[in-house]
């Protein structure tokens, strides 16, 4: 019905009769003619949503505390991007990094992907801080707000302005927090103390980060919630491929249920269990409904198995019709704990952290790179030696001020630090430090090439082999 008058209505307006209706809601956020579609989902406070908000609730006070932890004096995690670094763990890693910083970002994507392929989607229902923060902060605060009929129900009351104007208040003192909480993962927790304190003239710049930051985190609370997860997220356009028929996923058991039937059962109507009372859709925060099978959508998120739970036992079914299982299992297939990606993906893992746990081992306290500049490959003087002139990127990795030595390991060449300031380096500092390198010119004599080697070492007893490649007179 609703379709003709769809197509009626298309035809009144000219020129629209080549436009096709929509067949069903292309997205569960959005009404047919593509205006917002606002999700109130009912709250099914059931034995999945307790255990949820218990892993809810201490994820966020986690979140809170991490930036304020420190390892041996270091933050736990730093993403420091106006410094150039990053500090996991108390470790710092820097740009120059790019091995290790490959590594762990590899380490990092195998294990989402080995986790979806086991787990399906545990990472969106039950730690991704848009469910944490949209289901167990910011919904209960419009079911405040709002009222509801019985527990969690329907919305009892719109609300009222001065009522809507306290809730945007309580949105932006939540969103603010939040938003230097979210900061201190990437400022100094000092240096984000002494912006809070002092004027914003003063550091304008870190003030619109911040205000932006703010203005992000009330549009997604307020304005985009569920969208974000629909339309933004990659990672759940992705699930296709990482998932398999294997993945525990919140399933719903149509082998059980269908064909589903309102209303009373009796035996050998033939009817599956589903009453088809609606309660798996209305509690859905993504407004989906789980019996049309694994959708994109689904962030697995275990209300539909709460409320549908309630439902069977009410009718006296066993619980469970909707409930985490794999498309296998469901259509009565063994679960098989050993396949190609649980073997396969358990492996490059293993070979990542192997590769970073070394890497991470043999590092040595400071980087030394040797450049060579553009210009006269050397000079020739009238004593019969030649100069080659250098650069040596120098990286301090310590977490102390370090000064740095160098010095020839052969006697026929000479090494001078051209700027010897520059050889005292800050922790985490890194400089190009001229070098003018001279040598006896029969030395290259034939290739017109020489390798020398040096030693360069700091205070703290690391010390690296480097090598010079002279060029001079053939
Ligand atoms: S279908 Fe079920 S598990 Fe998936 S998002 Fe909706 S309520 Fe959550
Ligand atoms: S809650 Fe259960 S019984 Fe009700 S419609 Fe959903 S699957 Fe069917």
């Amino acid at each position: 019905m609703e379709d003709l008058n769809r197509t009626e209505m298309n035809k009144t307006v000219p020129g629209n009769d080549a436009l096709l209706d929509a067949p069903e809601h292309v997205l569960s956020t959005m009404e047919r003619d593509g205006s917002r579609r606002w999700l109130r989902p009912r709250l099914s406070m059931g034995a999945w949503w307790q255990r949820r908000r218990i892993v809810a609730y201490l994820l966020m006070v986690v979140f809170v505390l991490v930036p304020h932890l420190r390892i041996g004096g270091k933050p736990v995690i730093l993403l420091d991007i106006a410094g150039r670094e990053f500090t996991i763990l108390g470790r710092t890693f820097l740009p120059t990094d790019t091995l290790l910083l490959a590594l762990l970002m590899l380490t990092v994507f195998v294990s989402i992907v080995l986790v979806t392929a086991i787990a399906g989607r545990a990472w969106c229902g039950w730690a991704c801080p848009q469910t944490v923060y949209m289901e167990f902060l910011f919904r209960p605060i419009d079911r405040l707000f709002e009222g509801t009929v019985g527990k969690g129900g329907k919305a009892k009351r719109s609300v009222s302005f001065p009522l809507q104007i306290a809730r945007f208040a309580v949105y932006v003192l939540l969103c603010g927090f939040l938003a230097h909480t979210f900061l201190a993962y990437f400022v100094r927790t000092d240096q984000l103390k002494e912006w809070v304190t002092s004027s914003p003239i003063e550091h304008p710049v870190a003030f619109v980060v911040m205000a932006a930051t703010l203005g992000l985190m009330l549009f997604d609370f307020m304005f985009f919630r569920e969208q974000l997860c629909l339309i933004a997220c990659p990672y759940g356009r992705f699930q296709s491929v990482m998932l398999d028929e294997q993945s525990l996923i919140v399933a719903y058991d149509h082998v059980r249920g269908e064909p589903r039937k309102r209303g009373k059962h009796t035996s050998g109507d033939g009817a599956g269990d589903c009453v088809d009372c609606n309660q798996c859709v209305v509690v859905c925060p993504t407004g989906i409904d789980i019996r049309n099978g694994l959708q994109m959508e689904c962030v697995n998120c275990t209300q539909c198995i709460d409320a549908c739970d309630v439902v069977m036992e009410r009718v006296g079914s066993p619980k469970g019709l909707i409930r985490y299982s794999s498309q296998d299992s469901i259509a009565g297939k063994a679960m098989k704990m050993f396949r190609a990606r649980t073997i396969v993906y358990p492996l490059i893992l293993l070979l990542l952290m192997s590769g970073l746990v070394f890497a991470i081992s043999t590092k040595s306290g400071f980087d030394a790179r040797i450049i060579r500049p553009g210009g006269a490959p050397f000079t020739m003087y009238p004593d019969g030696t030649a100069s080659n002139e250098f650069r040596i990127r120098l990286v301090n990795r310590t977490s102390e001020p370090q000064k740095y030595g160098l010095v020839s390991e052969s006697d026929d060449v000479t090494i001078e630090v051209l700027d010897e300031d520059k050889m005292s380096l800050e922790p985490g500092q890194s400089v190009l430090v001229p070098v003018h390198v001279t040598f006896k010119g029969s030395m290259t004599r034939g290739s017109g090439r020489k390798v020398v080697p040096a030693t360069i070492s700091d205070k703290s007893d690391n010390v690296r082999e480097v090598e010079f490649s002279l060029l001079g007179p053939r």
